[in-house]
């Protein structure tokens, strides 16, 4: 499928954009593989008071930014969809500043469900050294790490804990409410905003992101859920998507229903390798993206841990020779039922 990207859309880092009536957008100065061009925070509202959306990582660059465009502006709600450290940090910085409550879900997933994953061979997913020297000659830079999860803000916690329909900032035009939708972790909220001017929009975090598919990485992460997630957006009437990563979405109950369908797709060649006897997750990884990225194969494999999670919760596949309930681990071994 074909990704919206921010390639056509010209934005500055730091500085305000209006991307929809009532709606401007920051972009944090963080590019990485899980971020594309950086978290875009969005300050919500027609007049003097406004919703700020995921104020941001900690970076001193943004913090300013935001703090120049929110001058003169009064912030009533800090909105966190979820806390990952590209989302939740600086608002601790603005709750000082504003005075303004923190709504979210709640603080990052309780550890009662949480099981140990184990971890992938330390090689794989690492480019070849000897790749990188012929390529890039002396002085090359060392190979970067490639990371398998984002990391936590486990220091968040919200003043107040919000359900899907709550009401989280209005300002007598806009409305903005709760949407809970867990899987990307399982506090990941989406906010709706009703406008005269902008419509039905559905801020999706990182739920629903404009330019490539969303990590769901267990523990905390959760396929099952995130796809029941995906088809409740699916099913929303909203004109707009607005994600962290990447442009706006018109229309987007056909963009995400393209989601649900590229999960499905994933699932069932997941379960068609583990058939084919690729038993383990490193296995699974090399053969189902070999046209992916060497250093993207690591969050790949949180992506297939995640498919598999689904899969043995479903009575498809089972993992050998650890017991019966054991729970799937990036180091297990995989089969058919
Ligand atoms: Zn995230």
């Amino acid at each position: 499928m074909d990704f919206v990207t921010l390639e056509t859309d010209d934005f500055e880092y730091g500085v305000a954009d209006e991307v929809l009536p009532g709606v401007t957008r920051v972009v944090a100065h963080n590019p990485s593989k899980f971020t594309y061009r950086g978290t875009g925070t969005y300050i919500v509202g027609d007049g003097a008071d406004v919703a700020v959306i995921d104020p941001g990582p900690n970076l001193d660059s943004h913090r300013d930014a935001l703090a120049m465009v929110l001058d003169g502006r009064t912030v009533r709600s800090i909105l966190v969809t979820h806390c990952h450290a590209d989302h939740s940090p600086l608002a601790a910085w603005l709750r000082s500043e504003s005075e303004a409550p923190a709504y979210a879900y709640g603080p990052h997933g309780s550890s009662t469900d949480d099981w140990d994953i184990g971890s992938l061979p330390d090689d794989f997913g690492r480019p070849d050294p000897a790749d990188s020297t012929r390529e890039d000659g002396d002085g090359a830079e060392p190979p970067v790490e490639p990371k398998v999860e984002e990391a936590t803000d486990t220091a968040f916690t919200p003043d107040v804990e919000v359900r899907s329909g709550d009401t989280v900032f209005a300002d007598g035009t806009i409305a903005v409410t709760g949407v809970h939708t867990p899987g990307h972790t399982s506090n990941h909220m989406c906010f709706a905003m009703t406008s005269p001017t902008a419509g039905r929009v559905l801020f999706t975090g990182d739920h629903v992101m404009g330019w490539s598919t969303t990590v769901v990485s267990p523990p905390d992460g959760d396929m099952g859920d995130y796809m029941n997630s995906l088809r409740m957006v699916a099913g929303r009437r909203d004109d707009v998507a607005v994600p962290t990563h990447g442009s706006p979405i018109d229309r987007p109950g056909h963009f995400v229903g393209q989601l649900v369908d590229h999960r499905l797709d994933r699932e069932r060649q997941v379960r068609d390798a583990v058939r084919r006897g690729r038993n383990t997750i490193p296995a699974m990884v090399t053969d189902l993206y070999r046209d992916v990225a060497v250093t993207l194969h690591r969050p790949a494999g949180a992506s297939v841990l995640g498919h598999l999670v689904k899969l043995v919760a479903d009575g498809e596949v089972v993992v050998d020779a650890q017991g019966a309930g054991a729970q799937p681990r990036l180091d297990s071994i995989y089969r058919a039922v």
